[in-house]
């Protein structure tokens, strides 16, 4: 039992005093610990290996903050790795403050065991949860969107309680996720994909993922049935040799398709249920339940305001009251909605209104609109900032390479299990 990508390090920069407190609790945890003794050097190992957590001394002599900036410039995935800069003074590091900074949190050493327990918060169980994909449509691969990211809808979930992948919608996103199973475990991964609905931008990576061409691997792909096919005839329908060289027989990996009911389905480890979502074909709003957490994907649902389908909202109210997290459909704002009325999409004020009233914990907003730029996004991001607190915890717009974690001993606690 465990995760994924068992072979994550912490890479620490500090004075050996620091680096003993901190190497402690992260062996605890199981965690290889990779000491630098250069920003210059931990850029260059950072490069080679898998890395959980970031941790900077920036009390040591060797730190700077061109060191830092070139961590980041050196190797892209830093932006979506924690990275904790400890101090003796937080105002010394406004500096770190700007947005370009975002994964960058500052602990002041003199604050007891702070460092401690701070490191800890990055390394307990828990269930993660990594997006691959975040754009809706079609993939936008334009310089002004990297920093959401241009790869269609993928969601991976993770728990350090079971092997299997759990995998959400494969659009192209999906292939980067195959490609490091490639990379980090030879390849070898079994699990489950579930695809809310077959439009192009759920299905697009599908073909690429890397693990479908290994014959030990098993997987389960499920789907809401559609009016036209079962989950394998819609799957061989957009491969055949018209469309793309590979076809379903292809696939080297023992794969099972299964037309998904609507009732709770119980999974190693997990349940799965959904609601049939507001979106131009049968679309599935999945909801799991995993580590005493409930989770809601609903990558594609038009929230409409007039006319309002009074008895769809009271089910899908229902479906999201009360959730951990909410991973909804935001590809408008409201002034754009009034051109796009029926499009299957939704406007972020609504959804954001909705999820407020129905006491959802953690809100992403996702399938940005292919034409939305990073600085729009930006725009929208701020807006949100002013609705933390009751009952949202955390409310972003979703990154692609970004990382949700939801402790799993907080959740056993909450849940007595
Ligand atoms: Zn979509
Ligand atoms: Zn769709």
């Amino acid at each position: 039992m465990g995760l994924l990508f068992p072979d994550s390090a912490v890479v620490v920069l500090g004075d050996q005093n620091t680096v003993e407190q901190i190497k402690n609790t992260v062996t605890k945890r199981g965690f290889e610990f990779v000491q630098v003794q250069s920003l210059q050097l931990g850029a260059y190992r950072l490069q080679k290996i898998h890395t959980q957590l970031i941790i900077l001394d920036s009390d040591y002599p060797e730190f700077s903050r061109e060191g830092v900036d070139l961590l980041f410039k050196k190797n892209p995935k830093v932006k979506n790795i924690p990275i904790v800069l400890l101090t003796r003074s937080a105002g010394k590091l406004s500096d770190f403050n700007s947005d370009s900074y975002q994964n960058i949190e500052i602990v002041e050493k003199s604050r007891g065991n702070a460092v401690s327990r701070e490191i800890d918060k990055y390394l307990e169980p828990s269930i993660i949860l990594k997006f691959w994909g975040v754009r809706g449509s079609t993939p936008s691969a334009n310089i002004e969107q990297m920093k959401y990211g241009g790869n269609t809808t993928c969601l991976q979930i993770e728990s350090p309680y079971f092997n299997e992948i759990l995998i959400l919608d494969s659009g192209t996103g999906i292939r980067n996720l195959g490609n490091e199973i490639a990379e980090r475990i030879n390849n070898q991964a079994s699990g489950h994909l579930f695809i809310t609905h077959p439009h192009w931008d759920h299905i697009q990576g599908f073909p690429f993922f890397k693990p479908f061409y290994l014959n030990k691997n098993s997987f389960k792909i499920h789907m809401p049935e559609q009016y036209r096919g079962g989950t394998e005839e819609i799957l061989a329908g957009h491969m055949t040799k018209t469309f793309f060289p590979v076809t379903l027989d292809m696939f080297e990996a023992d794969i099972e398709y299964v037309s998904q009911k609507e009732q709770i389905e119980e999974y190693n480890g997990f349940t799965v249920e959904y609601m049939v979502a507001n979106h131009p074909t049968k679309t599935a709003m999945y909801k799991i339940q995993i580590g005493g957490y409930i989770i809601v994907f609903a990558p594609d649902n038009e929230l409409s305001a007039d006319p309002s389908p009074i008895r769809f909202m009271d089910k899908f109210e229902h479906f999201i009251s009360d959730c951990d997290l909410l991973i909804h459909d935001a590809q408008f704002d409201r002034e754009t909605y009034k051109e796009r009325l029926g499009w299957g999409h939704t406007a972020w004020e609504d959804i954001v209104e909705v999820a407020r009233r129905c006491n959802v914990k953690r809100l992403y907003l996702t399938h940005h609109d292919p034409d939305s730029t990073d600085e729009y996004l930006d725009r929208i991001n701020k807006k949100l900032e002013s609705y933390i607190g009751n009952p949202f915890r955390e409310i972003e717009l979703a990154k692609e390479g970004a990382v949700i974690k939801l402790p799993l001993t907080k959740a056993l606690q909450k849940h007595q299990v």
